[in-house]
């Protein structure tokens, strides 16, 4: 008799909101934990190579440059105080030289993993394009992404430019 052990369950069973995170931390996909979900440094892939899930329909937006700002403003921030208050005479270049660079170097070695991080946040609860019980959503956001789609089959439908047509509803009525 061949009983289902939970470790026998296949890999790609879909992942809890942690493990997401997780596997979006290390930039790989949050579906199966192997492809990659980058295809350059802030770039996300339009799907995976590995099993197949779609990103394109990711809405991580300025989540991460705001998590990391708040992330690398807390670190510097808390250096400055330390050099301030622990220390006597540190040199202003010191200041100068310190603190910018890490900055800049934290800031672009934590907008990745941060942004990947993001996303397997948005895969784990299912949000925007994610939700495989609704897959109409994925539709509804790709009509988002493109208006100009949608104005144009407009036009062609009343044979009228958007903007004309504007112009006519702000217009009121004479008898
Ligand atoms: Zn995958």
């Amino acid at each position: 008799m061949i009983t289902m052990e939970p470790a026998s369950r296949p890999s790609h069973a879909r992942p809890d909101v942690v493990q997401a995170v997780g596997r979006g931390l290390r930039c790989r996909c949050p579906a199966c934990g192997e492809g990659r979900l980058f295809e350059r440094f802030l770039k996300v892939a339009p799907s995976c190579s590995e099993c197949g899930q779609a990103f394109h329909h990711h809405r991580a937006d300025d989540f991460p440059p705001y998590l990391v700002m708040f992330i690398v403003g807390h670190i510097v921030g808390y250096g400055i105080y330390v050099a301030e208050t622990r220390y006597e005479n540190v040199p202003v270049l010191f200041h100068a030289l310190t603190w910018p660079t890490l900055a800049v170097v934290l800031c672009l070695a934590l907008l990745q993993p941060v942004k990947g991080a993001v996303i397997g946040l948005q895969y784990g609860n299912g949000m925007h394009g994610f939700d495989p019980s609704r897959p109409g959503r994925q539709e509804e956001t790709d009509e988002r992404r493109k208006p100009d789609d949608g104005r144009a089959r407009r036009e062609a439908a009343d044979g009228v430019p958007d903007g004309a047509a504007r112009t006519d509803l702000a217009k009121p009525e004479t008898p």
